[in-house]
């Protein structure tokens, strides 16, 4: 049984507000919102961080990023701005195992983050 929170959420199996998904990514509002518009996207096959998404299909990982910047033109951000996060490991601030992808958008985002 894998307990992983995004898998479940991958799964349908826990409720999130899903706000699109193909067969190998699903995107979904964030529980604690930091910013008017806060999703995050995530592969929907395990992988713990970044630095573990080894052996990645360029293409696949190309089409995270793009489908990343086409959720922010849906949305209505392409032009006023937003922001792609990837916390990676404890001094990067990653607190949920599974490799998400943060969009925050809708208000200015202060530089350089804490
Ligand atoms: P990070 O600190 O980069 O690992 O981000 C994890 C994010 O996941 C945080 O912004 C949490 O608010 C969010 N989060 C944790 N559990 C859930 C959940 N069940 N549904 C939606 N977002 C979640
Ligand atoms: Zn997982």
């Amino acid at each position: 049984m894998n307990e992983c929170v995004f898998c479940r959420i991958a799964r349908h199996e826990l409720e999130a507000k899903v706000v699109e998904e193909d067969p190998d990514f699903i995107a979904f509002h964030d529980a604690h919102p930091v910013a008017p518009a806060h999703l995050l996207l995530i592969p929907k096959r395990h992988v713990a961080s970044l630095s573990e998404w080894v052996g990645v299909e360029p293409d696949v990982a190309g089409r995270w990023l793009l489908r990343a910047r086409d959720l922010a033109s849906t949305l209505g951000f392409a032009k006023s701005g937003y922001r792609l996060v990837i916390n990676t490991g404890e001094w990067g601030g990653q607190t949920v195992a599974h490799l998400h992808l943060h969009l925050l958008a809708g208000r200015v985002l202060q530089w350089p983050p804490g």
